[in-house]
Order: structure tokens, then sequence, then C-alpha cells
């Protein structure tokens, strides 16, 4: 059935498709089937052709995410070819699509004089990932400025909803239902402008402390209330500790490297160590920040 599917949209769809391609980690097994689709209109039409009961797993740059060994069932649909639009709707207000990247969000607010939006500039991910995991840095995240967001489901209907529709919290928040991430209305005015400036510092700040040249998913855990994560790991002595290809970052203990060849299973169970580790000399439960997606081979 999937060669089918991937034969009739041939163009923006592929059968089998390694998603250790579509990862920051560059890990991941196969998915049945990768769709990356060029318009809103294609993504309507291949919604409402295939299958309803097919799984769905929408991704964006693959940068908060580990693919299992065995790949996805199902679709994959992906936003890296389509949804790279950012519009000035009114005084203050801009359509900001879920394929741009956070940081040409950063760089047109530098460039028009608004913001505040240099907090985006180092975070890798999409527009669309980053409302997922209400991605932050610095002080900021990502529904701070959100005021509306377009929205689809399965079926291919497209709605709007208000930012009260949302529980939303430390990198995490919960949808009304089932849904995915088109574009956000974003409140970005030239009283907060994001300077270059700004931008350096933030991204001199990253370089002296994170392992930004290594294969990595940014963050592995959430800082748990009132501490860090990395300072913990760090205190647990797992500074560079390894499972096969994987290991602890020494530069930034919340940082799992993939030192080349390290599978998913690597990484899970390193993470897995390290939670237990962390469990057992500071009674503290950490929680991944990750989303581990996909089968066991
Ligand atoms: C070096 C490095 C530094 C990082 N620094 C930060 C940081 O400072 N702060 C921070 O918060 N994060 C950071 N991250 C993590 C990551 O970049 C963010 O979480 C980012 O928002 C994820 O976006 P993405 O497009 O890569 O999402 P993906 O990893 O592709 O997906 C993440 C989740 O979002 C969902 N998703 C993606 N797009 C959509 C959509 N359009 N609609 C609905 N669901 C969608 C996916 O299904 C998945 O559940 C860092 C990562 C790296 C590698």
């Amino acid at each position: 059935m999937f060669k089918e599917i991937a034969q009739q949209f041939e163009d923006d769809c592929s059968y089998d498709e390694p998603m250790s391609k579509h990862t920051s980690w560059g890990i991941g097994g196969c998915s049945d089937l990768f769709y990356s689709p060029k318009s809103r209109k294609d993504l309507v039409y291949f919604l409402s052709s295939i299958d309803p009961t097919l799984p769905i797993t929408w991704i964006g740059r693959g940068t908060n995410i580990l693919v299992r060994d065995g790949g996805i069932r199902g679709v994959v649909i992906s936003t890296k070819s389509f949804l790279k639009e950012i519009i000035k709707t009114s005084e203050h207000l801009y359509k900001v699509e879920a394929g741009v990247a956070c940081v040409e969000l950063a760089l047109f607010c530098q460039k028009n004089g608004i913001g505040p939006a240099a907090f985006f500039s180092g975070i890798p991910g999409s527009i669309g990932g980053a409302l997922t995991m209400n991605a932050g840095s610095f002080g900021m995240e990502t529904w701070d400025l959100v005021k509306e967001v377009e929205v689809i489901n399965e079926k291919g209907d497209i709605s709007f909803l208000e930012k009260e529709s949302f529980d939303i919290a430390y990198r995490t928040v919960t949808f009304p239902f089932r849904l995915w991430f088109l574009s956000c209305s974003m409140s970005l005015s030239s009283d907060e402008q994001t300077t270059k400036d700004n931008l350096i510092e933030l991204r001199n700040q990253r370089i002296r402390t994170q392992p930004l040249s290594e294969d990595t998913c940014g963050s592995v855990f959430k800082n748990p209330p009132g501490n860090y994560a990395g300072a913990l790991i760090e205190r647990s002595g797992l500074k560079g500790f390894k499972i096969g290809s994987a290991s602890i970052s020494e530069q930034h203990a919340n940082f799992i490297v993939n030192e080349g060849g390290a599978t998913a299973r690597d990484i899970e169970n390193l993470i897995k160590h390290t939670r237990q580790a962390v469990r057992e000399k500071f009674d503290i439960d950490l929680q991944p920040e990750v989303r581990i997606i996909g089968e066991a081979s």
C-alpha cells in the first residue's frame, strides 16, 4: 500500500525513508512513507486521499526527536519544503508559518528592527516544532509571543485557535485535539528590537557552553523545578560516560553526543542510565525533553 501511495505522490513522497537523514542526531530507522508537500493544497489533497486510519507523525527539522532503530510505521509528514513565509498582517502582528526555521525568524526580526526574537537564533528547529515544545531560551518562550494559531487535522480541515485553547507550560503544550500547526500569529514590535549585538552575544554564549559542532538534540532533559538537569548529571559523575557510540557531552552534561554510528538504542539506554543515576543520588526523576518515537528494532 505504501509503495502505491509513494508512486501516486512521487514528486513529494518516498517509501522506506531513513529517518537518520532528517534528525540532528543523525539516527533513526526508516519510515514507511515520508511525505514532504510543496503547498497547503497538496497537503489537504494528500490527507483527504489516504486511508484515515494510517498513523501520521509530523516533523519539523528533527532537532528534538529520537527516532528508534525500527523506524516509524505509517506516514511521516515534513515541513522541510513548505510553510516558509513570514508576512506582516497588521501594525504589530506577523503571520509566521510552521516551516520557517527559528533562526530565520530571528534574522527577519533583526533586519526589520522588531522583536523580541533574539532567543530564537540558537534554536535549530522550525516554528512548528517550537510551538509544539514551547521552545525557549534566555528567559523567553515561543508562546510568550503567540496570539493565535492556524492548525490542520487528520482530515485536512484547517481552523484558527486562540492561544487560550492550549495549556502552556515550560517545554510542554497540551493541545485541545489532535492537530498540527500551519502557522501562528506573533506579536513583534519595534519597541523590542532584535539587534545584531543581541544575536552575537547569545551565539557566543552558546559556543562557550554547548557542543554545537557535534550531533546532538540539544538538552535531553527538562530542568526540574529550582534546579538544572545538566548540573545534576555532572554532579552524578556522568560527564563523558558512554554507551556504545553515544556519550554524555564533556562540555554540557545535558547534551548527549552521537560520536558516529550510535544507535537509538544506545541513546535510549544512556537516557535510562542517566535518569537512574540522578534518581539514586538526588531523589529527582529527570523528565526527558526530547520526544522518543517509533519502534525498537
Ligand atoms: C544544538 C541544539 C540546541 C538547542 N537549543 C534549544 C534551546 O535553547 N531551547 C529549546 O527549547 N530547544 C532547543 N533545542 C531543541 C529543538 O531545537 C527545539 O525543541 C525545536 O523547537 C524543535 O523543532 P523541530 O522543528 O526540530 O521539531 P522536531 O524535532 O521535528 O519535532 C519536535 C516535536 O514537534 C512536533 N512537530 C514538529 N512540527 C510540528 C508542527 N508543524 N505541528 C505539530 N507538531 C509538530 C513533532 O511531532 C515532535 O513531537 C536545541 C536543539 C539542538 C540540536
